[in-house]
């Protein structure tokens, strides 16, 4: 296939049979699993993928990509391609009442906004396997304490288990990425870790404490919270933001809503 790798698309092409092989060993995927991939480009995954489970559904946005790759499974299974942006992308139509699987190799340009487009939907999800720039794996599997925990870490492990299985090289891709890249799993919980009574206030409230890390909850939180709010909910007023648990979010999060 001669096609020239789109930048503006995150266009790396996976090439490193290896690596392909340990991917589908991770994901195990089965016959008769809803499986889902986002940007199958050129089938690196798509083609094994489809060899173990038989059918597959794909979201791929750049048209030109389609046609080929259509041609190319045509022998190995079925696969349907929805020529569409992930991003906009309603996956209740393809869940019909069974949890999916989702599997991909992400274009890095829009890997945060699509995560928290995935993760507004996570209902209709079984698991995620996604190859990602490293440095964001670091920061959804940080803990408390550490200096990649952040906003990206509280948001993703309140709805998900977090496991990085894989490092990968930027050799294994063509063009190469500038960054590292890794291999996650990502579960939705069935049951919430937290209590949180408005998922709006949570969301409102990690964005403003991360907004200035260095600063302490007292200062970061000022409009939304103040210190008798802040200590009544369990936590310190004088604490940074990256050494709050998510359940001391949860927590904070609950007292706003009581108070907004
Ligand atoms: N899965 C292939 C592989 O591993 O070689 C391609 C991975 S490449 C990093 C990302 C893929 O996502 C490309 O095929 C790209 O065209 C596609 N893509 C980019 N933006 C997208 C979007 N918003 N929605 C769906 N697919 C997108």
């Amino acid at each position: 296939m001669s096609h020239r790798a789109r930048k503006r698309f995150g266009q790396n092409f996976l090439h490193d049979a290896d690596v392909v092989q340990r991917i589908i060993q991770a994901i195990s995927p089965q016959p008769g699993q809803p499986l889902v991939e986002i940007g199958p480009g050129q089938g690196a995954l798509t083609l094994p993928l489809l060899r173990a489970c038989e059918r597959l559904e794909a979201i791929e946005l750049d048209r030109d990509l389609v046609e080929p790759l259509t041609r190319k499974a045509a022998s190995e299974g079925t696969l349907v391609i929805h020529q569409a942006d992930a991003l906009k992308f309603d996956f209740s139509t393809l869940a019909q009442g069974r949890k999916l699987r989702l599997v991909g190799n992400l274009p890095y340009n829009i890997s945060t906004p699509l995560l928290f487009h995935l993760l507004a939907q996570s209902r209709y999800i079984k698991d995620m396997h996604f190859m990602l720039q490293k440095e964001v794996v670091t920061r959804m599997a940080a803990a408390p304490g550490s200096g990649d925990y952040g906003r990206l870490s509280v948001m993703i492990q309140y709805h998900c288990r977090v496991t990085p299985l894989l490092s990968v090289a930027p050799e294994a891709f063509r063009p190469a990425p500038k960054v590292e890249s890794a291999f996650v799993r990502l579960q939705p919980w069935s049951q919430a870790p937290v209590a949180v009574n408005d998922y709006a206030c949570l969301e409102a409230l990690v964005k403003q404490a991360f907004a200035q890390r260095r600063k302490t909850l007292r200062n970061t939180l000022k409009g939304l919270l103040g210190e008798e709010d802040i200590r009544s909910s369990g936590s310190d007023p004088g604490a940074r933001p990256e050494t709050l648990t998510l359940q001391q979010y949860a927590a904070l999060a609950n007292r706003l809503a009581q108070t907004h």
